[in-house]
């Protein structure tokens, strides 16, 4: 809960916090004694047994909320590392000996962009970036164009980490089963925030990550439709069929699997409830500011996620003035701060890089109230006047 004078924390696509039911499922992975699981989950001993039995709950948790059967989950570390399984499986596995292309949008996270380059450059497969319009949204016309005449898979998110736009992957799917091409899906920051079900998407392969709907950092997962061969990221022993080589870390995917029980039980409420906080929000900042853009269409964008460009203020002097007055929240992704590029899904979209420069993400999430968006609604204005004086 946040006090009206504490921090206010409008950075939830960057992460968000642990939920309680995430925390208290992991509480007794560190205990010891005969029946405790703590042990490795591959050992047959007593430990070992408890932990695996903890692992396969956890892992039965992660593929119900993604509508799949559990053998087809595996665990990784993080969203980043089931991504470069997933791009990096397919281009070593047996369909890349004739399918030399691949297809990504213009908008995914670097943990796909980068794979994805990397596999061209160093080892000559053909990549298309395909563009995206205003709203951010993928052009299927580019798309299909991309995938004809022999594309090896598609990798396309759910939901753009910036902007929150959602894109259109079981059209998508279709099309990449029509000219039989392979989907991959980032649904990372769609997970426990719009429904998610991997057989309406239609998808071969999709990612999630843990700390993006209240588990701890640490886990992640990638899901492969029966009979897509990937050829293992990671080589060494036979954890996870032999699909992901090193010890689980079974405490961690079993918060992840507590968080995703929780998270997608409460997706239609929290949609509901984080639209409306999310409206009240930029009509707020709208009817207190001129010159602000709201990115992309409301109507097909994450609930919790709202992205301003400000006329004439910089991103980064927003972000530390936010931050002084106790706001925590992103001009790029996290991922992309720090740097002075501006974000490639803005210049994707068409905005010249000035204006991209002035892009402020405001992402709600679970412990949001309304009390902190009428604060932050407070704080804000004075921290964009500030930021357009010192750029004026
Ligand atoms: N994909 C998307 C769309 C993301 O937003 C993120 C996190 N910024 C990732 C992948 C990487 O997730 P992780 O932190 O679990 O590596």
């Amino acid at each position: 809960m946040h006090e009206r004078r504490g921090r206010i924390y409008l950075d939830h696509n960057a992460t968000t916090p642990l939920r309680a039911a995430a925390a208290e499922a992991m509480r007794p992975l560190g205990a010891a004694g005969a029946e405790a699981p703590f042990g490795n989950p591959s050992s047959v001993h007593a430990e070992g047994r408890a932990a695996l039995e903890r692992l396969e709950r956890a892992r039965a948790q992660v593929a119900r909320a993604l509508g799949a059967e559990a053998g087809e989950v595996v665990f990784a570390a993080s969203a980043t590392e089931a991504n470069n399984a997933a791009l990096k499986g397919l281009a070593f596995g047996p369909r890349a000996a004739e399918r030399r292309r691949l297809v990504v949008s213009a908008v995914e996270h670097p943990s796909v962009l980068g794979p994805a380059r990397w596999l061209a450059q160093a080892l000559g497969f053909e990549l298309v970036e395909v563009p995206v319009d205003a709203d951010g949204v993928v052009r299927m016309d580019a798309l299909a164009e991309a995938v004809d005449g022999g594309a090896l898979a598609v990798s396309l998110m759910a939901a753009n980490n910036e902007t929150g736009a959602l894109q259109p992957v079981a059209a998508a799917a279709a099309l990449c089963r029509e000219r039989g091409a392979l989907l991959h899906v980032d649904a990372t920051q769609a997970l426990g925030r719009v429904p998610v079900d991997v057989s309406d998407w239609g998808a071969h392969l999709v990612t999630v990550s843990s700390h993006k709907v209240g588990g701890p950092r640490g886990a992640g997962a990638l899901w492969t439709r029966r009979g897509v061969k990937l050829v293992p990221l990671v080589h060494g022993g036979h954890q996870e069929r032999n699909r992901r080589a090193g010890t689980e870390d079974v405490a961690a995917v079993v918060g992840f699997g507590a968080a995703c029980e929780e998270a997608t039980r409460a997706v239609p409420a929290e949609a509901a409830r984080l639209t409306a906080l999310r409206e009240r929000l930029w009509e707020g900042l709208a009817g207190a500011l001129d010159g602000l853009t709201r990115l992309g269409d409301p109507a097909r964008t994450l609930p919790n996620t709202l992205n301003v460009l400000v006329d004439g203020a910089d991103g980064e002097t927003m972000l530390i003035g936010l931050d002084l007055a106790g706001v925590a929240a992103s001009s790029g992704s996290a991922c992309t701060a720090g740097s002075l590029e501006p974000s490639h899904v803005l210049l994707a979209m068409g905005l010249p890089s000035d204006r991209a420069r002035g892009a402020l993400r405001l992402s709600l999430g679970h412990t949001t109230t309304r009390a902190d968006v009428d604060a932050a609604l407070a704080r804000i204005p004075p921290v964009v006047r500030m930021a357009r004086e010192e750029a004026a």
